[in-house]
């Protein structure tokens, strides 16, 4: 060695050192990276339910499944949030989503980088390895299903956005665990209950799915994964509030109610005991119809980018919003997000007024704030009254 000075510092106990075989190894221990890359990414929220009960059997409540099918087509109009009591079939209905999800080009890369982040970020939106790849035209994705990812209720805030990963820690190796939300990207994530959650982790699944990304700082070492999910959730007002704010970022809001034609409920029983008893049979006889709608997924999800929505519709659109007096520009955002999804699921690329009225019951409804109203009304009474002192003022000082 020509200067050991320049080593008088090792980052590293010596014993580490001699696990690390190149320099590359050694960037991918500090930054965070798995050794050689080659690990299988481990998934602890998947849901891989064999025969989930299908989505075209579930009895009535239409609402609820025509807002998951818009969220599955745009996910844009900032996912959805079931809200209703217990066993009114919250979770099955998003689990029959299994059957109904496409295919996707799916990151070969822990960061989740795609080369669509070129367009949007340069060649600083890939990782290194990636931007490698790029040059020697090597495919950065494979063609895979949608997935559905579920948050377990136990989940920490280290779980879901990732953290030290332990084992490593354990041979004194600092290197980063992929969290939920990293293999949520280009799936659907489910966080039922989500009014029991810890707010930090709600706050943190509410930005990445914002943003579509999302930073992990543990100490020394940072990591940045792409987060572009669909985001579902579920809640049961008996057990707990969600604050305002936190509701206000939910794009759709399902009332869910317990189905009340007593020949629905029957229907429904029926259903679920048939496929109970043999899943496969039962999930068989909806195999063709789940096979079209979901090519019939696919092709909405081609033709939204064409889906126009006017000057004119947008403007009905505000209109409405004003006259509910919502204050949040997310009302909007959803209400325009989810009538263009509407649309192109209904095969058309113009936004007309009926998809606005098809859709916003589901945008709009508990986004009015109370309290707000209450103190904007406090202080339009107040600043009259300082009108009204000031006037007096002056017309005392004449
Ligand atoms: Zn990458």
């Amino acid at each position: 060695m020509e200067n050991p000075s320049d080593f008088s510092n090792p980052p590293m106990e010596p014993e580490n050192i001699t696990s690390v075989r190149s320099l590359r190894e050694l960037v991918d221990l500090v930054t965070g990276r798995f050794a050689t890359g080659q690990q299988p990414l481990e998934e602890s929220g998947l849901v891989l339910e064999p025969q989930p009960f299908p989505f075209l059997a579930l009895v009535g409540q239409s609402e609820m499944k025509l807002a998951l099918l818009l969220t599955l087509i745009n996910p844009a109009v900032g996912g959805t949030l079931l809200i209703g009591p217990r066993g009114t079939g919250k979770t099955t209905a998003v689990r029959s989503l299994l059957g109904l999800l496409p295919d996707v080009e799916r990151s070969k890369c822990f960061y989740g980088c795609l080369p669509e982040d070129i367009e949007t970020e340069g060649m600083d939106g890939l990782c290194p390895d990636c931007a490698q790849k790029i040059a020697h035209d090597i495919p950065l994705t494979f063609t895979d299903h949608v997935r559905l990812v579920e948050l377990p209720l136990n989940a920490r805030l280290e779980d879901t956005i990732g953290g030290i990963d332990e084992r490593a820690a354990a041979n004194d190796r600092v290197r980063l665990k992929r969290g939920i939300l990293a293999q949520a990207d280009r799936n659907i994530l489910y966080a039922d209950e989500v009014n029991l959650l810890s707010e930090d982790i709600v706050d943190a699944i509410l930005d990445a799915a914002a943003l579509g990304y999302f930073t992990v700082r543990r100490g020394p070492v940072n990591a940045t994964y792409h987060s572009r999910f669909r985001l579902v959730g579920s809640m049961n007002p008996e057990e707990g509030k969600l604050r305002p704010q936190i509701l206000d970022r939910f794009g759709l809001r399902v009332i869910v109610r317990g189905l009340e034609d007593p020949l629905e409920r029957w229907d429904a029983y029926q259903r679920s005991a048939d496929h109970r008893i043999n899943p496969g049979a039962y999930n068989q006889q909806f195999s063709e119809i789940t096979r079209i709608a979901r090519q019939e997924i696919q092709n909405s999800i081609r033709l939204l980018p064409d889906v126009v929505l006017s000057r004119e519709i947008g403007a009905l659109g505000i209109r409405l919003v004003q006259a509910m007096k919502i204050d949040s520009l997310r009302a909007e955002i959803t209400l325009f997000e989810a009538a263009r999804a509407y649309a192109a699921a209904d095969n058309r690329t113009t936004v007309e007024p009926d998809d606005l009225r098809a859709v916003a019951p589901m945008a709009l409804r508990m986004r009015k704030s109370q309290f707000m109203a209450d103190f904007l009304d406090d202080i339009s009474k107040e600043e009259s009254q300082i009108e009204e002192v000031l006037s007096q003022i002056s017309a005392f000082k004449e």
